[in-house]
């Protein structure tokens, strides 16, 4: 029997008033798994009332009292933390290891730091002979955060954690694909007494649900990641009507990787940023870009170690490789494979999908994939693919590199790997990408700007940025008394 998943607004769990339902996947096993509401305009309506009921109370509670609910539902999620890796897993068919590592304790994390940033943020003052300016930052009122399918409650939480925080009361709607942890979650504000109405998890489709929410009138902000495709839409609709708007979007991130390197770890890492996740983060490095007199040795040394992946089921710890996140993105990686072959390029290892036996044979596994010999302006190397395919390229100097690495329309992440900390300096401040990790891979501290430029970004995530973005600022002059 499927299980019914419900929609959480004003602290009640139901299901779209229509009754409608989507099928929900379990990727690894090929399987429906749950039902999900296919909430559309009239649950929005009744979540955004609900969030406008609750936002007088909740943006008038003290920093203290509002960082203390965010604290306990971290300490909730913790708690539980076994059921959410769990959860994730199925969901995504990530490996339960990483869900554990990775995707569960950073949400934990999320609530944490915006609980901990609300009580330590504060805002600016300018004198004037005679005149005081006071900057104060308001909450903005209801606000939408629409997050992806490849790290659930991860970027989800990422969201709402700097929202509520500010004093905003948010609607948010979770991926259709992976909506399990969201579900999880609004257990968790049941459990813990967060108020009614202040955080309401409405499910749908994108073009159902997600739409009804980027055109409500009183939403006043949309905080967004996803593809570019969704985010250009958003952007649409948004722009006209004068909403706050924060896209995180595609990638197609080149690692440059020179002789000079620490090769060991260059390598180790390689294989990480490449095929973490099965490649399905935004900040996965997709395009190696080598050095050609340290070429030929890196090809053959990350071609075996990446043949030694094993892709497996996601409940195993010696799994790499998991299950993608559905049928129809392990069609759309297939369909790049044999794109990339028709462009010429030539297969160093895997290219095919995965049967497994056992308790996954109907899951939707491909193994990891490396070409060389593409040119950089084919489809394979300027599209994101957003799965387990890298491309490995060669060049002859520092300004060659650079030219492959900013030559794409994406820019969200590089990272480059040298000894010579000149090169390393001039490199970071030349690529455009809106992260740059300098012998290194997704090393995160929340108090950084994260974000893209190009078609992968506009606005910053992170710390104060996030702060500011869920915040209106308000300038007050005040004349000194004569
Ligand atoms: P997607 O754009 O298909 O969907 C993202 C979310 O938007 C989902 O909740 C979806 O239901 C919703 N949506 C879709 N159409 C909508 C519409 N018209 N109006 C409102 N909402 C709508 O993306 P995806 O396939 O879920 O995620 C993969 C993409 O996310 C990749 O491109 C990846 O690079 C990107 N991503 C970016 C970052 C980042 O930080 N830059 C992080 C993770 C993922």
């Amino acid at each position: 029997m499927a299980r019914q998943l419900l929609n959480l607004i004003g602290n009640h769990f139901q299901p779209a008033e229509s009754g409608k339902t989507l099928d929900v996947w379990d990727p690894a096993q090929g399987r429906v798994y749950a039902l999900l509401p296919r909430s559309d305009a009239d649950d929005i309506e009744t979540a955004v009332l609900a969030a406008e009921t609750a936002f007088a109370d909740w943006s008038g509670l003290a920093p203290d009292d509002r960082a203390k609910y965010l604290f306990q539902v971290a300490d909730q999620i913790e708690a539980r933390l076994e059921d959410f890796a769990q959860a994730e897993s199925l969901d995504t068919g990530k490996p339960l290891w990483l869900a554990r590592q990775v995707d569960i304790p950073r949400a934990v994390r999320n609530f944490r730091f915006f609980a901990a940033g609300l009580l330590h943020f504060s805002s600016e003052s300018h004198a004037l002979p005679g005149f005081l300016n006071y900057t104060l930052r308001q909450s903005l009122g209801v606000v939408a955060c629409i997050s992806p399918w490849n790290l659930p409650l991860y970027l989800l939480s990422w969201k709402i954690a700097p929202a509520l925080a500010m004093g905003n009361t948010v609607v948010a709607k979770p991926s259709e694909v992976t909506p399990l942890t969201a579900v999880l979650l609004s257990e968790v504000l049941l459990e813990s007494g967060f108020p009614k109405g202040v955080l309401n998890l409405v499910h749908g489709l994108g073009s159902e649900a997600g739409a009804a929410l980027i055109h409500h009138p009183k939403i006043k902000a949309i905080s967004f990641t996803g593809s570019t495709r969704t985010g250009a839409e958003i952007a649409r609709i948004a722009a006209p009507r004068f909403k706050k708007l924060s896209l995180e979007m595609g990638g197609k991130n080149a690692a440059l990787v020179f002789a000079d390197c620490d090769y060991e770890n260059m390598l180790e890492t390689s294989v990480r940023s490449a095929f973490t996740n099965q490649g399905q983060i935004c900040l996965c490095m997709s395009r190696i870009l080598v050095e050609r007199s340290l070429y030929s040795r890196f090809r053959d040394d990350f071609v075996a170690r990446v043949k030694a992946l094993k892709v497996g089921d996601p409940q195993e710890p010696d799994t790499r490789i998991g299950a993608l996140v559905s049928q129809a993105h392990q069609e759309k990686i297939l369909r790049h494979i044999d794109l990339a072959q028709q462009e010429g390029g030539s297969l160093l290892c895997g290219g095919q999908s995965v049967q497994l036996s056992g308790r996954c044979a109907q899951g939707w596994f491909v193994q990891p994939t490396v070409f060389e010999g593409l040119s950089a302006s084919c489809r394979t190397n300027q599209e994101e693919i957003f799965g387990p395919v890298v491309t490995l390229q060669a060049f002859d100097n520092e300004s060659e590199a650079l030219a492959l690495a900013n030559g794409t329309d994406y820019g969200l992440a590089s990272s480059v790997w040298t000894t010579d900390q000149a090169r390393a300096l001039r490199l970071s401040e030349k690529l455009q990408a809106g992260l740059v990790w300098v012998n290194c891979w997704m090393e995160r501290d929340l108090r950084t700007p994260f974000g893209g430029v190009k078609n992968s970004g506009l606005g910053r995530e992170g710390g104060w940025e996030a702060l500011r973005f869920f915040s209106e600022a308000k300038n007050i002059c005040l004349a000194y008394p004569p």
